[in-house]
């Protein structure tokens, strides 16, 4: 298979475009779709000093990288969870990359706050972390000036999100599925910029531009059956993820938002 722009050794085809990319294009078309979804749902505005939340994984790695190329004002945050050597590793590893694209790098530890996700119950640890993660975003951004956080939230995720969802009635998380969800009553503005992105597609920029990622995965992620559902369906109908991510977006814009978003905020910490 040869590369539909140089005529070079082709690395991937990409059925939902109809093109096949060399190591040397590919980065380039990557880049271009990144920009469009930011343009076309206005994700991130110029000038807008942006927090780039990175786990040291694929994706998040691969959209710090993204935004300090198309020219975005991005300082990264990575936030130490206290996962035995997986965080070690991954700590190195996003320093690694703030280094190499030039960016601030800013470090959070859990156990600043008096534990670690290695101390919790192994039945909770997804859910404790989140949590964790959501509020030192959160925390960390309000108290340095930041406008935006940005994630590293790929198509299947957003996918995900919606149908676990659904599944357990959860239907009034529908308006936070949209690209940039604006921030209100302390809560600092949220941004998905590869929310059209696959896992694959990441995968491919991380590895063609020798950007500096984990491949490990976290010790405690568990499988997730759904996720093989939706590359299953994908297979078979090439472009289904992109396609249901733009339609979860007309849905999500059309749900209001009522009172139950009226947040408070806690009188110990203020978050
Ligand atoms: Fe946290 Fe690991 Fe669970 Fe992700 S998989 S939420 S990093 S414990």
């Amino acid at each position: 298979m040869r590369c539909s722009r140089c005529k070079e050794k082709a690395i991937i085809y990409l059925k939902p475009y109809k093109i096949a990319l060399c190591k040397n294009c590919y980065p380039n078309f990557y880049l271009n779709l990144v920009s469009r979804s930011i343009k076309r749902y206005k994700i991130i505005r110029r000038g807008e000093k942006v927090l780039a939340c990175v786990s040291g994984g694929k994706d998040s790695s691969a959209m710090a990288f993204a935004l300090k190329k198309l020219g975005y004002n991005i300082e990264i945050l990575y936030i130490d969870l206290g996962i035995g050597e997986y965080s070690v590793r991954s700590r190195k590893v996003v320093e690694e990359l703030a280094e190499e694209i030039d960016v601030p790098f800013h470090l959070v530890e859990l156990s600043e706050y008096g534990f670690t996700i290695d101390d919790v119950d192994v039945k909770k640890v997804c859910s404790v972390c989140g949590t964790a993660k959501r509020y030192l975003m959160n925390r960390f951004a309000r108290m340095n000036g930041f406008d935006i956080i940005a994630t590293g939230h790929t198509v299947e995720d957003m996918i995900l999100f919606f149908i676990k969802n659904v599944l357990s009635g959860g239907i009034e998380w529908i308006p936070k599925l949209i690209p940039r969800s604006e921030g209100f009553n302390g809560l600092v503005t949220r941004a998905r910029p590869l929310f059209e992105r696959s896992e694959k597609e990441n995968m491919l920029f991380v590895l063609s531009l020798n950007i500096p990622f984990l491949i490990d995965e976290c010790p405690y992620a568990p499988r997730d059956v759904w996720k093989e559902i939706v590359y299953d369906i994908e297979a078979k109908k090439p472009g289904f993820k992109r396609n249901f991510v733009r339609g979860l977006i007309k849905l999500a814009k059309s749900v209001k938002i009522d009172e139950r978003w009226n947040l408070r905020s806690c009188k110990v910490c203020g978050e």
